[in-house]
């Protein structure tokens, strides 16, 4: 736990967020300031800064956020229309909260 990072205090229960799916390793909640129809954040409970922070043995973790993405997708009803999943990496890749977390952003029609 970081004591100044937004997502550790969301996936403590100690800040609020709109929580649509959680386990003992990741919680899933709403974006606050949605890019889409549908955008999710797909958040493991463990603090990682970036995809830069992974070593080999978190290649369960980010498996499981991509497998709960794919979940997230036919639950919200846009796994047939489509959807893109997204990891911003550091300030140059436009990343401003730095626990990683994986964007799901779909629904738009057509
Ligand atoms: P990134 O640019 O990948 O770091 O994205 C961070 C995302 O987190 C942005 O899309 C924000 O809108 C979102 N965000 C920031 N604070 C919160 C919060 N308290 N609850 C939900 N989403 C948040
Ligand atoms: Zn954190």
């Amino acid at each position: 736990m970081n004591q100044d990072c937004i997502f550790c205090k969301i996936v403590n229960g100690e800040a609020p967020a709109d929580i649509v799916f959680e386990n003992e390793r990741l919680v899933v909640f709403k974006d606050i300031n949605p890019h889409a129809p549908v955008h999710l954040l797909i958040v493991p409970r463990q603090h990682l800064r970036s995809i830069n922070d992974l070593n080999e043995e978190d290649a369960a973790i980010i498996a499981e956020l991509t497998l709960t993405a794919r979940d997230m997708a036919r639950k919200t009803g846009i796994a047939q229309s489509g959807y893109k999943l997204l990891f911003n990496v550091e300030r140059g890749g436009g990343q401003v909260i730095f626990h990683l977390h994986m964007h799901l952003l779909g629904g738009w029609s057509g």
